[in-house]
């Protein structure tokens, strides 16, 4: 098979507002591959909850959602307006709403419930199926896909992370405190580390890229490089 039409399993994972997707899509734009934001399924189950009260004053109701969980579907459409991905939830497109500072800061207890991960990720590997995937999130390389050819673990200051999360809300019109921002980051990061359920952490095999100084086309060209390499050793 030649270089150009072998597809391989591109897992990134990393810390909060590190650019993962804006890597991951890039690279599937670039690629021709598929593009999956797997934090999206985490946020549009969030979303669930807290339209159904599952969640008050910070505690999630989780027996409640587990219940529901079968109710909830998720699927992947192209925006025929932007061109860009969509995400719906229950056939509605929910792509904005989750993107809300409210669902940042209830989804990460979302995401330590044992039932909501293993819905997810079970859909996250059929999605995988066929390779020719780009998947980031945070157990991308560990947990949905562990054969991945190439695992990438993203890295940033938190300085620089928060600046980026925080132009990227106030350019969308939500007004939150730079500081209230860079504590919400560093929440969901502590959470994210320490659950009991695939916890967030460095897969073995992973190739690290610190992208504080980078810019987003300078992370793609050297992501880029990592996948021919790791192309040319499937092949070799
Ligand atoms: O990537 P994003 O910041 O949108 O993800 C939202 C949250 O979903 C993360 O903070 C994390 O708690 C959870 N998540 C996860 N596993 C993934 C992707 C996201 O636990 N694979």
């Amino acid at each position: 098979m030649s270089e150009e039409k072998k597809k391989i399993t591109i897992a990134i994972d990393g810390y909060s507002s590190c650019g993962k997707s804006t890597l991951a899509k890039a690279l599937a734009h670039t690629l021709q591959y598929v593009f999956v934001d797997s934090g999206a399924m985490y946020r549009c189950i969030c979303l669930f909850a807290l339209r159904n009260g599952f969640v008050s004053n910070g505690m999630v109701d989780k027996q409640a959602l587990i219940e529901r969980l079968p109710e909830i579907t998720l699927s992947f459409h192209k925006n025929p307006e932007t061109g860009d991905q969509a995400i719906l939830l229950n056939n509605e497109d929910v792509s904005m709403l989750i993107r809300s500072f409210e669902i940042s800061q209830s989804v990460s207890q979302i995401a330590t419930i044992k039932e909501v991960r293993q819905k997810l990720v079970h859909q996250q590997q059929l999605l995988g199926q066929k390779g020719g995937i780009v998947m980031d999130g945070r157990d991308i390389g560990t947990v949905v896909f562990p054969h991945a050819e190439l695992k990438l673990f993203l890295t940033a200051s938190i300085e620089v992370r928060t600046q980026r999360r925080f132009d990227e809300m106030f350019n969308k019109g939500q007004e939150v405190a730079f500081e209230t921002v860079k504590q919400n980051l560093l929440e969901r990061d502590r959470i994210d580390s320490t659950r009991e359920e695939s916890p967030l952490r460095q897969a073995e095999d992973a190739i690290v890229i610190d992208n504080s100084n980078l810019t987003p086309d300078g992370q793609l060209k050297q992501a880029l490089e990592l996948v021919k390499e790791a192309i040319h050793q499937q092949l070799a």
